[in-house]
């Protein structure tokens, strides 16, 4: 646990402290906040996900417990979830153990502090246009990549949900029809071509092929950690290298449709993939985006790499329910 010193707090400030959580597959990472978005300390569990859904609550319990011990009149609490959320229930969570949870209630009924439930995605994208490489944009797209690919979107300065709160699921827009089969069952989604899963699916193609690479069967045991891929992209190991080049085509095949359809001034990245390969990726995606968009509105779009990385959902859901409660 580490904490951060508490600069701004000053003796008889009428002071209120908030409470951001990012729940994921792996972590349930939170921190407390000022009203002014100041990180006063943060808590990290694993979620342990494979165990059933009172062990995923239990946990994230222990970092709320842990966060409210040196707290002053919280307000409220806003968590990030990976999945569909409507009125504070999680519709529906692929990766976790939490379908048809309402952890509204949930946090309401145990803590009585108001609480705000949002999609992951989302929050990173609002806590990117709040504090981050977004700031400032009146429309922004985010693209989170990591074993999936999430989806965020800021349309006339405020996060679009669509009508039905499914909006901005960017990573099963198709790139290729003939592509591999996706998680959602559609073929040739984004997300089954430029995400995690792809990419360990390809490494393991071309090793399978004989295809000499400095990653090992044992990398591949678990998902790829993105600083694997990045230490063999630096070695100039060519099935990973190659493999990254479609990973930043797809994208940039996706950005350039994305960029006709809503003419942003910020596209930005982040994700684990982004975070450890951002710099090489990047000039890539932005080169086949330039190729498949109209000129004009391209020029108008500026594409920028994560600021808050691991953070981004956190700052999102500590500003939602701020902005939910007033400060
Ligand atoms: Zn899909």
């Amino acid at each position: 646990m580490k904490i951060i010193k508490y600069e701004s707090f000053k003796e008889g400030e009428d002071m209120s402290n908030w409470i951001g959580v990012d729940i994921g597959g792996t972590k349930i990472l939170g921190a407390l906040f000022d009203d002014k978005g100041n990180k006063i300390k943060t808590e990290k569990k694993s979620s342990k996900s494979s165990k059933g859904k009172e062990k995923v609550i239990d946990q994230l319990k222990k970092v709320l417990d842990t966060l409210l011990e040196d707290s002053k009149d919280v307000k409220g609490i806003g968590i990030g979830v990976p999945g569909v959320i409507k009125d504070g229930k999680i519709a529906f969570t692929p990766n976790m153990p939490l379908n048809e949870f309402n952890l509204i209630d949930f946090v309401k009924e145990e803590y009585k502090i108001d609480c705000f439930v949002e999609n992951d995605a989302n929050a990173s994208m609002y806590g990117e246009w709040k504090f981050g490489a977004a700031k400032g944009a009146k429309n922004a797209v985010g693209y989170f990549v990591g074993t999936g690919i999430g989806g965020g979107l800021i349309l006339n300065n405020s996060l679009y949900r669509g009508s039905y709160n499914f909006a901005a699921e960017i990573g099963h827009m198709n790139v290729y029809p003939q592509g591999p089969l996706c998680g959602c069952n559609l073929r040739g989604c984004l997300e089954s071509l430029s995400s995690k899963v792809a990419i360990q699916r390809e490494i393991t193609r071309k090793r399978e092929r004989g295809e000499k690479t400095v990653i090992k069967k044992s990398d591949l045991k678990n998902i790829v950690k993105s600083s694997t891929l990045k230490s063999a992209y630096d070695e100039g190991d060519k099935v990973v290298r190659s493999i990254l080049n479609d990973v930043a085509f797809y994208l940039g095949i996706n950005a350039g449709s994305i960029i006709n359809l809503l003419n942003p001034d910020v596209i930005l990245y982040g994700g684990g993939i982004m975070e450890a390969l951002g710099e090489e990726l990047l000039p890539i995606i932005i080169e086949t985006a330039k190729q498949y968009s109209i000129p004009h509105i391209f020029d108008t779009c500026e594409f920028k790499l994560s600021k808050l990385k691991d953070d981004a959902c956190l700052y999102g859901a500590f500003s939602l329910i701020q902005e939910k409660v007033g400060a």
